[in-house]
């Protein structure tokens, strides 16, 4: 990993905007308020941050999170020294700020997905890394910065969520060895859990279980799908991200292979969340401009919920058999 540069660049840049990814979960929230407190403790520098969808209520414990700047205010006229995407897999997953990344003077993208193709001035891709936030810890540590109970607190979060408390096969000694010195620190796993497991809407839970009772198998069950359509979250009156963990849900059936959900996001616009035992969805997701890791990710394909099932269907078919 070569992050030398990275202290003379921050050194160096006066403005500096730190970016998390379209509808964002604790590794890219984890992240981003993790380098944020990091750079004020370590560089005596305010960072900006940047939410392109809304803050999921659960993670408004994160210090720092609640004064990010969202995507509809933010000056968009603004040159940056140095913007810091973190954990964007694809320079598309920032929306509307892409006009910001190009204006900026330098630009850096930390991340762990296999599918990003390095689209900044300075990259630091692990595909290797259980998360974005475990690649920060090593730079902390090989920059040798000082790592606060605050800064230590995002990272656990963001090595916690990705890791689905440290039960996905990205589980490695390096992301338990960067838990453990995080606990240290100070770090309450327990208390950390609650925020992040235990603080679910009641509406969030019930939507799931209808959708998870709305299941569709195929395949032998090899193959399971559910879909969340506009109407199921007005009628649960849940919120916009409320189906994180229900692709989870699916897989964990003994005879699941692939799991997927179908969202329905706009006027023939369909979110795509996938789950394998094996077979690489990354590579499925790829086939319709997303990505992310082999057992885990994700893609937006401009049709029908019913379409898009059918397409997803087709290509899993197609690389599974
Ligand atoms: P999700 O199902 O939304 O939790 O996403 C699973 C994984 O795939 C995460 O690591 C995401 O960052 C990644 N991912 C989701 N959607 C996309 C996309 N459109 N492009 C690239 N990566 C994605
Ligand atoms: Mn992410
Ligand atoms: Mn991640």
């Amino acid at each position: 990993m070569d992050c030398s540069k990275l202290n003379d660049i921050i050194k160096s840049s006066k403005n500096i905007l730190i970016i998390s990814h379209i509808n964002p979960d604790g590794d890219t929230l984890g992240s981003m308020c993790g380098l944020a407190n990091a750079i004020k403790d370590n560089f005596k520098k305010h960072c900006d941050t940047l939410l392109i969808s809304n803050l999921p209520k659960i993670y408004e414990f994160l210090p720092l999170v609640k004064e990010s700047k969202n995507i509809e205010s933010i000056d968009k006229s603004r040159e940056y020294d140095l913007v810091i995407n973190v954990d964007v897999a694809a320079i598309d997953r920032i929306c509307d700020a892409q006009i910001l990344f190009e204006k900026a003077k330098s630009t850096v993208n930390i991340d762990h997905h296999k599918t990003n193709n390095g689209y900044a001035d300075l990259n630091i891709i692990e595909p290797d890394a259980s998360s974005t936030g475990e690649i920060i810890y090593r730079i902390m540590k090989k920059l040798g910065w000082e790592i606060s109970y605050d800064t230590a607190v995002c990272l656990y979060t963001a090595i916690l969520t990705d890791t689905g408390s440290f039960r996905f096969d990205n589980t490695s000694p390096k992301a338990l060895e960067a838990a453990s010195v995080l606990v240290g620190l100070g770090v309450k796993p327990s208390e950390i859990y609650k925020y992040c497991y235990e603080s679910n809407p009641k509406s969030l839970v019930l939507l799931q279980a209808y959708c998870v009772e709305k299941a569709v198998f195929s395949e032998d069950n090899k193959i399971v799908y559910t879909t969340v359509y506009k109407k199921d979250i007005e009628k649960f009156n849940a919120g916009e991200d409320c189906t994180e963990g229900l692709t989870e849900k699916l897989r964990a059936i003994t005879t699941t292979e692939v799991a997927f959900v179908v969202k329905q996001s706009g006027h023939n616009i369909s979110k795509v969340s996938m789950r394998s035992k094996g077979l690489d969805v990354a590579a499925v997701c790829a086939a319709f401009g997303g990505g992310g890791h082999t057992l885990a990710a994700g893609c937006v394909v401009k049709s029908s919920v019913e379409e898009t099932v059918r397409k997803i269907l087709d290509e899993v078919n197609k690389k599974m058999y």
